[in-house]
């Protein structure tokens, strides 16, 4: 039976507000906002929206969420996205499911585009045109091209490292598809190491292992995102281990990416094989640091100069001093002033941005950075939460990254002891103090702690290098 029409709705509320991240709570409160249901119709849902501006926008960052979930009724619905004055939007078809490699020789529509037997595999947008270079990621950025330019032959492995949001997929993917536009007949596999190990398991289970392997063993690129997902799996890693070898010595090339260096991939407490990282490690090892202004500002000049909306360069530079994160959320905050500013019909002002990013904003009144924006960070980095690190729990995952943030609040702000112990859950000066000083000493003894201090420093003020 098919769901009601506040029930379906519901369902997709849910769906769009469960996505916590604070750019997207920004955005899907104004989609929210803008978008009514309006009724079923035969085998589709009619939504409303306030506007073109709205509608784009709903179609443009809702449209996968809106399919899955009408996809999921039964019998399956469709969509109507429609303006308050009738103006319908195409819903989009749903992806098909892709395997992970294709080698069927399709003839080539024409030359410098992805052979179509790739669709679906790479995103288009992900290009090395589209990629906003600065000194945060030059280095990896030329890598990546002098690779899809002469794989195999000069870097390999290649290994990109980072943060998240900051650019490892995007290049990964423009590497594949660079050297699809100028050999169509190569053979590339682009595919998560969680992929990698589920097609792995998968192939054991069906008994195919000797398939799986001659697949992965027969290709020119291989490009595999987030290799930090086989750490613990021992298995996989071995046979991994042998694609490896096999494809490293028939100089074929190699990209991974993965959150941390080779040598420091950590899982829930489990890390990779010594041979695996050290095979990891041994082409080139690139890295790619937060933005810094100047690149921030690039880039919301580039999203500017994308979009439908006039952002004056005043503003542009107001954004990119106070929303210092990864790039992933610069693009979701831009793109929730825009809605803003769409729905309102209004120029995009400071107020307004003030107003719409109040969660992404860096709360420095009076220039200085805040006690809770240096908390945010911190967790951020350590992957732990805000309540984590300001509460009493004592495990030592917690206790280093809390000593971190609190001598952190010394060097930033002007709070006094008393001050910054009261925003850690009303701990007492002397606590702060004998935090502050054991970091002190540590910083001095560890050298591996004092670069990760360093990152953290940098993470949390990316703009003093
Ligand atoms: P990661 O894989 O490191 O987590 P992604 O490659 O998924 O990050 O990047 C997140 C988003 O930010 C993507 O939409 C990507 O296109 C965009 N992005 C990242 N770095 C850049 C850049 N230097 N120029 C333009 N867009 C970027
Ligand atoms: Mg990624």
């Amino acid at each position: 039976m098919i769901s009601s029409l506040d029930t379906l709705w519901n369902k997709i509320t849910t769906e769009i507000q469960a996505d916590g991240s604070s750019k997207n709570k920004a955005s899907s409160k104004i989609f929210l906002s803008s978008i009514t249901p309006a009724a079923i119709e035969g085998d589709h849902l009619v939504m409303e929206a306030a506007n073109d501006f709205c509608r784009d926008l709903a179609e443009k960052r809702y449209a996968d969420v809106i399919t899955r979930i009408l996809s999921g009724e039964k019998p399956a619905l469709k969509y109507r996205l429609v303006t308050k004055t009738g103006r319908p939007a195409a819903g989009k078809p749903q992806q098909p499911t892709i395997p992970a490699i294709r080698t069927d020789d399709e003839p080539l529509k024409s030359a410098k585009t992805v052979p179509a037997r790739y669709d679906g595999m790479f995103n288009s947008k992900y290009s090395f045109d589209s990629f906003v270079v600065g000194k945060s990621n030059q280095f990896a950025y030329a890598v990546c091209q002098a690779v899809a330019k002469n794989p195999g032959s000069l870097h390999n492995p290649v290994f990109i490292y980072s943060g998240v949001g900051l650019g490892k997929t995007h290049l990964i993917q423009a590497i594949g598809q660079e050297l699809l536009k100028n050999n169509p007949k190569a053979k590339i596999a682009y595919l998560s190491s969680e992929v990698f190990t589920n097609e792995f398991i998968d192939s054991l289970k069906d008994k195919k292992a000797e398939a799986f392997r001659s697949k992965y063993r027969k290709i020119d690129l291989l490009l595999i995102d987030d290799v930090q997902f086989f750490a613990g799996k021992e298995q996989t890693q071995e046979e991994f281990f042998h694609t490896f070898n096999e494809l490293f010595q028939q100089k074929k090339q190699i990209v991974l990416t993965s959150d941390s260096a080779p040598s420091k991939i950590q899982r829930g407490g489990e890390s990779l094989e010594e041979r695996l990282a050290s095979r990891f490690g041994m082409g080139v090892v690139v890295d790619i640091q937060p933005p810094d202004l100047e690149m921030r500002a690039a880039i919301f000049k580039k999203f500017a100069s994308q979009s439908m909306v006039e952002v004056s360069d005043e503003i542009i530079m107001y954004m990119a001093q106070n929303v210092v994160s990864h790039i992933r959320d610069l693009e979701g905050a831009f793109n929730s002033v825009l809605a803003f500013a769409g729905i309102m019909r209004k120029p995009v002002s400071k107020d307004m941005v003030d107003q719409v990013l109040k969660d992404v904003l860096r709360e420095n009144a009076g220039g200085k950075i805040s006690i809770p924006w240096i908390q945010k960070r911190v967790a951020e980095f350590y992957d732990i939460s805000e309540s984590e690190l300001t509460g009493k729990r004592r495990s030592q995952n917690l206790v280093l990254p809390r000593q971190v943030a609190m001598r952190l609040c010394q060097i930033f702000t002007d709070a006094s002891l008393n001050q910054i112990g009261d925003k850690f859950g009303g701990r007492d000066h002397t606590t702060v103090m004998h935090a502050c000083d054991k970091v002190n000493r540590k910083l001095k003894q560890e050298k591996a702690f004092a670069e990760e201090f360093e990152r953290v420093r940098r993470f949390v003020d990316p703009d003093k290098q």
